[in-house]
């Protein structure tokens, strides 16, 4: 029996069984994260149990019905979105396979990244890269390609050892490099279309801490220095702040096995990512959506109030941070060697423009992987990723970022903004057509597609 959703979910109501059938069906708006999607699922289901799953996805297709899994919903793009079935995994959680030795730690498709560090902490594992925040789902960031940063660290789905799949016609398909190698290189960054994922292997590394190191410092020393530290450091990035010519530096590096912790404070680390990144910055964005001139000494005014801060903490801790301030994102991956100039035209066009953005740019890295359809596949990445805040106009801006990324080859991260075409996408992608050969032989009826995946896949 396919489970109905808790009554004391407020964004789902409580839905209507269709009589004779596991389709459980309903009005329900859904919304994500950014609230750039808005979708009305006819039915919304959540399993209880694989099996409950295979159910749902033969159930769907029977229906007629399209049916597609949501993770967090943290996507700006529409890649989750449907107005068919959708498939919520919260109930498929949770660590099923750990061993310590091998560091292989299998989990359930709906486990949230904040639950799986924090059990892995007391397995004494760890993730080996993270991104900026940890409530994504595992399967929604690999499905997209999230990563963090590090110039020898790839995606989070370069850490994915096997991958068990709910296929379109309702069977189980287990992959990895070595069974059904075509379908693993596809499926890792999958973006939903390959199959439902049930469960995740991942090589996971023994835990470790991170000292991190944050600094503010002048953009032409960071580009002038940028090769050094990228590769100098376990995990660099930077932020650089539009309308002046300051940035903030993050270096985090593993410190070795025994070394005492010394996280922040709880009144620093309240003051700076709670009070400073969250509560402030929004006050100050509501400000200057109503006055945007005063954005640039805004900005020289913020660069001039960060101050440097060391610390040592739990990985998990130092990679991950809250993000409460909503905004529009758009980020490309582009050949590492290419950051430097895409920084100056992205500057050359808003001192153009005119165009006024209080945001930071976030610049991160990564190593070359063999996904088919992951941004770094088969080149040393950096990442440039620009934001709008939620309230203000972000498509002047982010049209004109695109077209100086797309120009240096530039690859958009599927689960942020972009306007790319499968036709466009095919000529970034050397196994673009391979990744697609997949999908036709698994998913013909296109069981799980919709609109985004027409967009950047075909039909
Ligand atoms: C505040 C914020 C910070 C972010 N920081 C980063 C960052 O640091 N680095 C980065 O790379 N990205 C980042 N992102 C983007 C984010 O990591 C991705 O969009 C990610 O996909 C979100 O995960 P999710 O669980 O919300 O997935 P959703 O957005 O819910 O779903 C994404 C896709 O995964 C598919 N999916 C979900 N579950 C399954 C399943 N079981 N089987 C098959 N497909 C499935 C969905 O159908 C959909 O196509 C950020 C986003 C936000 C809003």
């Amino acid at each position: 029996m396919i489970a109905l959703l808790p009554h004391s979910d407020a964004a789902w109501p409580v839905p209507r069984v269709v009589p004779g059938s596991s389709i459980v069906d309903g009005m329900t708006t859904w919304t994500n994260w950014a609230g750039t999607v808005t979708a009305h699922p006819a039915a919304v289901i959540a399993p209880d149990t694989v099996d409950e799953l295979q159910q749902a996805v033969v159930a769907a297709a029977a229906h007629g019905t399209r049916i597609k899994p949501i993770g967090a919903g943290h996507s700006f793009t529409a890649i989750g979105q449907t107005d068919g079935a959708q498939l919520r995994l919260d109930r498929l959680a949770g660590i099923l396979r750990a061993d310590r030795e091998t560091g292989l730690v299998t989990v359930l498709a709906g486990t949230r990244l904040h639950d799986l560090n924090e059990a892995l902490w007391h397995l004494g594992l760890a993730m080996s890269n993270l991104g900026d925040i940890d409530v994504q789902t595992i399967s929604g960031a690999i499905s997209t390609g999230t990563h963090g940063t590090g110039a020898t660290f790839g995606g989070l789905a370069t850490q994915v050892q096997a991958l068990q799949l709910v296929l379109a016609d309702g069977s189980l398909l287990t992959c990895d490099a070595n069974n059904h190698a075509d379908v693993f290189a596809a499926a890792r960054v999958g973006l939903g279309a390959i199959g439902v994922i049930a469960t995740v292997t991942l090589q996971c590394e023994p835990a470790y801490a991170l000292a991190a190191a944050e600094a503010p410092a002048q953009l032409d020393d960071v580009l002038a220095d940028l090769d050094a530290n990228v590769d100098g450091n376990d995990h660099y990035k930077f932020f650089w702040f539009p309308h002046t010519r300051r940035a903030l530096t993050k270096r985090n590096n593993r410190v070795l096995p025994g070394t005492e912790l010394r996280p922040l404070g709880r009144l620093r680390r309240y003051v700076d990512d709670e009070l400073l990144a969250n509560t402030v910055f929004d006050a100050v964005n509501r400000l200057t959506t109503r006055r945007p001139a005063l954005i640039a000494r805004v900005n020289s005014l913020a660069t001039r109030a960060l101050s440097a801060r060391d610390y040592i903490d739990r990985s998990d801790r130092v990679f991950a941070s809250s993000r409460r301030v909503r905004f529009r994102e758009m980020e490309y991956a582009v050949p590492r060697a290419a950051v430097p100039d895409v920084l100056v035209q992205i500057q050359a066009y808003l001192a153009r423009s005119g165009e006024q953005v209080a945001f930071p740019v976030e610049v991160r890295f990564a190593a070359a992987d063999d996904i088919w359809l992951s941004t770094a596949y088969g080149r040393q990445t950096g990442y440039v990723a620009v934001h709008q805040y939620v309230r203000r106009e972000h498509g002047s801006y982010f049209r004109a970022v695109e077209q100086i990324a797309t120009a240096v080859g530039g690859r958009p991260h599927w689960g942020k903004l972009h306007a790319r075409e499968a036709a466009s996408l095919r000529e970034d992608y050397p196994h673009f057509d391979d990744f697609v050969a997949v999908r036709d032989k698994l998913d013909p009826q296109r069981v799980f597609g919709n609109e985004y995946l027409t967009r950047v896949l075909g039909s």
